[in-house]
């Protein structure tokens, strides 16, 4: 008798479908007998500057102890933390990725008892962790694409124990001002855990745009969650953090794995805070990029959401997937979302001025041939 494992699966774990990344270079590579230095990546978010050299190096010096286990307590890096934003080590918790920190987030504060409220189009890490604990997701419809705060704070009840927002949201890039995080803020009960992704909150340079790190002391039960992964360049290394009351972070220290970052990550990642330049150098090509984008999709006649991210969802109509498919043909990888109920948009990330421009050229052979059914 054969034993069906799917069956002993954990309900939420039965019914999950993971995460869908971006497609890596190096598949397409194979799949097309392309050289992978022909193809060109706008998929999934990561900085198109390449890594800082500051990082580089301390990667490179921290690799001669990798027979030894990394620091589990990350001293250096908590401590350049802690310095950079002002708050005490005891409020930091690192993360394999913020996804980690997400996830472990989740599996301290909800069960199967537990309602967890986040956005229509948020990103797709929310649902994943709720579902894999069993709690309860309550998916709020957005408000032009954008999180719906007010809906969102209507929806919490008895069984709530915890809020993803992402703050800019992935994949729409829509952003709420301080006023209307704090507003949201006060309107939700201290014993329900609020989460504030600022993955892109290194792109936001206006002052009407919250720091989630400056309302921890007003909001106890918020929760800031950031990344090595975007602005800082090391998507590859999996760093990110939490930042929360010391309460809040004792209880999912007590939860990670004990050597969830390892010493290279660390080492980058101490290091790049000390690299202003390269953050500095991102926030530029980014905001540059983004405007070429723009630009781009204005001529071409195509609807975009606004972004306050690295990247934009661009609406190319109910052929997006031929459009996608097209793209890829022509050595050009960009991020499909209709899994986030989002059938007619792709969204691309900021590349360098001659990835957009390659992007951009493809693009509009793109829909001419999947306008035609190819
Ligand atoms: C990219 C992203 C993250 C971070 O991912 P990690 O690489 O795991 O740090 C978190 N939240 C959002 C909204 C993102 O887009």
């Amino acid at each position: 008798m054969a034993v069906d494992y799917q069956s002993l699966a954990v309900k939420g774990v039965q019914a999950l479908s993971p995460y869908q990344p971006g497609k890596p270079i190096e598949e397409l590579a194979r799949e097309l007998g392309l050289n992978p230095a022909e193809i060109v990546k706008l998929a999934s978010n990561e900085n198109p500057l390449g890594p800082s050299d500051k990082a580089m190096a301390a990667a490179r010096k921290a690799l001669e102890e990798m027979c030894l286990y990394p620091d589990g307590n990350g001293f250096d890096l908590k401590q350049a933390l802690s310095k950079r934003f002002g708050v005490g080590m005891n409020q930091i918790t690192l993360g394999n990725g913020s996804n980690d920190v997400l996830e472990v987030i989740a599996r301290c504060f909800a069960d199967s008892d537990s309602e967890v409220v986040f956005s229509q189009y948020a990103f797709a890490v929310y649902p994943i962790v709720t579902q894999a604990i069993g709690a309860k997701g309550v998916s709020v419809p957005a408000r032009d694409w954008g999180h719906d705060l007010d809906a969102m704070a209507a929806a919490v009840t008895d069984r709530t124990k915890l809020v993803f927002v992402a703050n800019p949201n992935n994949p729409t890039g829509t952003v709420h001002e301080a006023d209307a995080i704090e507003a949201f803020l006060d309107r939700i009960p201290e014993r329900v855990l609020v989460v504030l992704d600022e993955a892109y909150c290194e792109y936001l340079t206006g002052d009407e745009y919250p720091d989630g790190t400056k309302l921890l002391a007003r909001f106890p039960n918020l929760i800031v969650c950031r990344t090595f992964s975007k602005a800082w360049g090391l998507a590859a290394l999996r760093v990110g953090y939490a930042i929360s009351s010391p309460e809040i972070a004792d209880i999912l220290n007590r939860v990670r794995q004990p050597f969830n970052v390892d010493t290279v990550a660390l080492a980058a990642a101490t290091a790049v805070l000390e690299d202003e330049a390269y953050l500095n150098r991102s926030r530029e090509v980014n905001e540059a990029g983004l405007r070429q984008l723009c630009e781009g999709f204005d001529r071409m006649g195509l609807p975009y959401i606004p972004s306050a991210g690295n990247f934009v969802a661009v609406e190319v109509g109910e052929q997006a997937a031929g459009v996608y498919q097209a793209l890829l043909a022509h050595g050009v990888i960009v991020r499909p979302v209709a899994g986030y109920g989002m059938p007619c948009h792709l969204r691309v990330s900021v590349g360098l001025p001659e990835e957009i421009d390659r992007f951009l050229d493809a693009l509009a052979e793109a829909l001419v041939s999947a306008g035609e059914g190819g």
